[in-house]
């Protein structure tokens, strides 16, 4: 069971958190986020001390510690709870403040991001003693790791935590962070904003878990970005591969790598409200037996690059060349599009754009679009189900459109666009493929 920001970012939320991890009638791992707004914070101290604005920083830890020194009085009631809480604040605010005095760096930095689901997950863990529930707290630098390429390493994680969980054998209830890992050279590392969700599917990939349940603020997966849209609905299933497409393309409800895991191992993943445990959510699973169009999501931050070249025509290993390009500088692409004599592509990492750029103008002329988004159209079958190219090409007809690709995958059509015609796109598809 994982537990968001918002989740958790209330004394009374931890105590619904409390409420629903107590129901459950098998052992279960907790993963925890930081504190709805902590990692931001965090991030902005990060950033200060970067800049070596000391003041600033300082300005910006007081303040967050506030934010902690109003909160836990309020969770916990008895002297004993109240006073570890002080000593867990102590710990991690002076780590914090100690940063002040010493010189920056990249692994600091992430030393920082760590602290919120350290100090999340030490709280809630003090509440459930002060409750006299029984629950261990296992901390999730000691079994969650990723490689020198920074993907987790799902066999390691997986006989580190059998072996950790092993020791408890009586035990019902597992508290640990979401987010937080050590890289390849043992540092302090994360999974990348809103990695907590990525944590759950490892951990219950790790264990063969029955479930792995996606607490959040939110009655589960939405046809449609709720945040920009006012009339949405939640899906009442999915299948792994719909889910994965819609993370990756920016539902924003899941950390885009979170499926593959669950998927793996074929853990149902169920995606649940905190604030409406009774609501149905989603279930996300194998095989779904619904077709056609299920939802619609959207991820801007896309550069789009064309190779033109007449070389390209009648020749083989063209595609094979530039892929290699983009393979040497670690660079994903997420869509693609060829026509005889010219390929485009998208990246949305852009730390070595000029590079590939640079390599790429040995194949041909190249041209590069930023400010692109990417509107992705999901749904079991959905490249042969009749009608849907028509209803979203119509939908899009006031749209200048980039790119489509469309038959890579049968449960998926993407479409590139300016970024600033997203909020319209997603907007003209609400209408036009959805029966309201
Ligand atoms: P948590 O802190 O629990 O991880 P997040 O803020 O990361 O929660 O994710 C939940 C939010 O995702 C929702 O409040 C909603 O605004 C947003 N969201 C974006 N797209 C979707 C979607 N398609 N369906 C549901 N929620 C979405
Ligand atoms: N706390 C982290 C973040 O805000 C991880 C998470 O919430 O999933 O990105
Ligand atoms: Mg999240």
């Amino acid at each position: 069971m994982k537990f968001g920001g918002t989740s958790v970012g209330r004394p009374e939320r931890m105590y619904q958190v409390k409420d629903l991890i107590t129901r459950s009638t098998e052992p279960t791992v907790v993963v925890l986020s930081a504190l709805s707004g902590t990692t931001n914070a965090l991030v902005g101290i990060g950033e200060a001390l970067a800049a070596a604005d000391k003041a600033l920083a300082k300005e910006r830890i007081d303040i967050l510690h506030a934010h902690y020194l109003n909160f836990y009085p309020e969770l916990l009631k008895s002297p004993a709870a109240r006073t570890k809480a002080e000593d867990i604040l102590k710990e991690h605010f002076e780590f914090l403040n100690i940063l002040l005095k010493i010189s920056f760096n990249e692994a600091i930095q992430r030393d920082i991001l760590a602290q919120g689901e350290l100090l999340s997950t030490k709280l809630f863990h003090t509440l459930l003693e002060e409750l006299e529930i029984p629950a261990v707290l296992l901390p999730a630098l000691d079994f969650m790791s990723i490689d020198e390429n920074s993907e987790p390493e799902l066999g390691k994680i997986s006989e580190r935590l059998k072996a950790i969980l092993a020791q408890y054998p009586d035990q019902q209830l597992f508290i640990t962070q979401g987010y937080i890992c050590k890289n390849h050279r043992n540092e302090v590392d994360n999974l990348k904003r809103g990695g907590s969700d990525y944590t759950a599917s490892l951990v219950a990939a790790a264990i063969q878990a029955s479930v792995c349940e996606i607490w959040t603020d939110i009655d589960g997966m939405h046809n449609n970005d709720p945040r920009v849209l006012d009339r949405t609905r939640p899906i009442a299933e999915l299948s792994f591969d719909e889910a994965a497409e819609l993370a990756y393309f920016g539902a924003k409800i899941l950390h885009p790598a979170s499926i593959w895991p669950a998927q793996l191992h074929n853990v149902p993943v169920r995606l649940l409200n905190t604030m409406d445990p009774a609501a149905a959510g989603t279930l996300i699973k194998a095989e779904v037996a619904e077709t056609g169009v299920k939802a619609i999501a959207a991820k801007d931050g896309i550069t789009a690059i064309n190779i033109k070249s007449s070389r390209m025509l009648l020749a083989y290993g063209f595609l094979r060349r530039i892929f290699e390009v983009f393979e040497s500088f670690k660079t994903p692409i997420d869509m693609i599009t060829t026509s005889e004599v010219a390929v485009s592509v998208t990246i949305d990492d852009l730390s070595h754009l000029d590079q590939i750029v640079e390599e790429l103008r040995r194949f041909g002329t190249v041209e590069v679009d930023s400010n692109q988004a990417i509107v992705c159209v999901v749904g079991n079958q959905v490249a042969e189900t009749k009608g849907v190219i028509q209803s979203v090409m119509d939908s899009l007809v006031d749209i200048p459109v980039r790119m489509v690709s469309f038959g890579g995958s049968k449960h998926n059509v993407s479409i590139l666009i300016d970024a600033q015609y997203k909020v319209q796109a997603l907007k003209n598809l609400n209408e036009g493929v959805f029966t309201w």
